[in-house]
């Protein structure tokens, strides 16, 4: 019995992957895409540490992305076994690699364009590799034990991250010697809107645990909540629009929802809010589906209404002409659009003709690279390159902060001091500083012993 740590190890918070070996079989826990810089980007076209035909399971987490995306190029690769997840996930992913096949293609494109004469760059995946790895979801409800392998028992719990975000709990029985192994996912923070709170559990023998936030505390949100009521009225007395970049799963949930719930407090009947985003109108509809999976506040405030949202005056445009109809509107309106960092999307349409108007507000929501539009907007720069032309930033920018999806260091402290079984730690999708900082907060307050493998490494679980 073994775990092999390859993405998502190595102080990196991308690319979650890691290998189980029980006796002949090889499980594989997240394929997640590397994201970050072109040069990072680059690191998933690089042959699989591993070879994909060899591993006889697939245990997906949660649909985000940086643990799913690579997927579609594993089974192109060879893999063919079954990929065992959330049954939400399995909607969620269809929505996330149709998206990553088209972006993947409209890169190539480009890239190809632009080095005429070099050897072409071929797409990672293309939407047949999709519907492919679609067809070997196997989707499970939380709490429901399944065997993937013989001696392998597997059930999830409800990780509170983003909808059918799991943690793992994997009991692997190898010639008689029983090992509880826990595998985090990404955590949530506890008292979030719409999501359970994460899954308190008491036994495992192995910890494999995220540490995005190992070393912060988010501000409270209901600080942030007051912020954002503050910028609608400012800007109701502006008489301008509001622009919110947001990424399509969980974010734009999570403001919808906000808006839903301060109605009557931030007067939104002022304003007509579009959802200008095909790809968060698909996932919303999956978020407002999965209902069972609400807290108790969520299922309260969404009551009846199918897969849509009790919220007046709401719009969502789906097509391009729908959509560029919106820059002719100058006031009272919210736009909610892609790409949550400015650097693609509809959003930068809506940018470029709100920008330069004083009356106009941002509100940051999310997390924003270095490199991102969405970066030099909080940087607060003056003057942004937009298709071609230079545009003086005279819209109020403001970034709120306090929206994460994922546990800070005092959630994480939380969950991980439940166990009652002393389980050996291995801190995993989460930058050096980051990993180091809880280590050393769970050190000192505890007597676990945590470890952060690096790329490549393997633990030897026997004994
Ligand atoms: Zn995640």
């Amino acid at each position: 019995m073994k775990i092999e740590f390859y993405g998502a190890a190595s102080g990196t918070v991308t690319g979650s992957c890691h290998i189980l070996h029980v006796g002949q079989h090889k499980i594989l826990l997240d394929c997640g895409l590397i994201q970050g810089s072109r040069q990072a980007f680059e690191q998933n076209r690089e042959p699989f540490p591993f070879e994909p035909s060899a591993i006889d399971a697939v245990i997906l987490s949660h649909a985000h992305i940086d643990h799913s995306g690579r997927l579609p190029r594993l089974v192109k690769e060879g893999y063919h076994g079954t990929i065992h997840t959330h049954n939400a996930t399995v909607d969620l992913c269809e929505i996330l690699f149709k998206d990553s096949a088209k972006l993947a293609q409209y890169d190539a494109e480009r890239y190809n364009k632009k080095n005429k004469g070099k050897r072409p760059l071929y797409p990672l995946y293309d939407l047949s590799d999709v519907d492919d790895t679609l067809k070997k979801f196997n989707g499970h409800s939380y709490q429901a034990w399944f065997e993937p392998l013989a001696g392998i028992k597997v059930r999830f719990h409800d990780a509170g991250h983003i909808l059918g975000s799991a943690i793992v709990e994997l009991i692997i029985n190898e010639d008689g010697n029983e090992k509880t192994i826990v595998f985090s996912g990404d955590i949530g923070q506890f008292n979030s809107p719409i999501l359970q709170d994460p899954t308190l559990l008491e036994k495992a023998d192995i910890v494999l645990m995220e540490s995005t936030y190992g070393g912060r505390e988010h501000k409270a949100r209901e600080n942030t909540y007051t912020e954002i009521g503050e910028i609608i009225a400012s800007a109701s007395a502006d008489q301008g629009n509001i622009l919110i970049p947001a990424f399509s799963v969980g974010r734009t949930q999570e403001i919808l929802y906000q808006l839903v719930e301060h109605y009557d407090e931030w007067q939104i009947d002022n304003w007509a809010t579009y959802l200008d985003s095909p790809m968060a109108i698909e996932a919303s509809k999956v978020y407002w589906d999965f209902k069972h999976l609400h807290d108790n506040d969520a299922k309260r405030l969404l009551g009846d209404f199918g897969n849509k949202i009790p919220l007046p005056n709401y719009k969502r445009t789906v097509t391009p002409a729908e959509s560029k109809h919106l820059n002719t509107i100058e006031s009272g309106c919210i736009f909610i659009a892609g790409s949550g960092m400015c650097n693609g999307g509809r959003i930068i349409h809506h940018l470029r003709h709100n920008i330069t108007r004083p009356e106009c507000h941002v509100i940051i929501v999310g997390y924003q690279a270095g490199g991102t539009l969405g970066r030099r907007l909080v940087n607060g720069e003056k003057r942004i390159k937009m298709f071609g032309e230079w545009l003086e930033v005279k819209a109020q920018i403001h970034t709120v902060g306090g929206l994460s999806a994922h546990a800070d260091q005092a959630d994480m402290f939380k969950w991980l001091s439940h166990f009652k079984t002393k389980p050996d730690v291995y801190l995993v999708h989460g930058e050096d500083d980051s990993r180091q900082a809880f280590k050393d907060h769970v050190e000192q307050h505890t007597d676990l012993t945590v470890h952060c493998p690096v790329a490549g490494d393997v633990v030897m679980l026997d004994g």
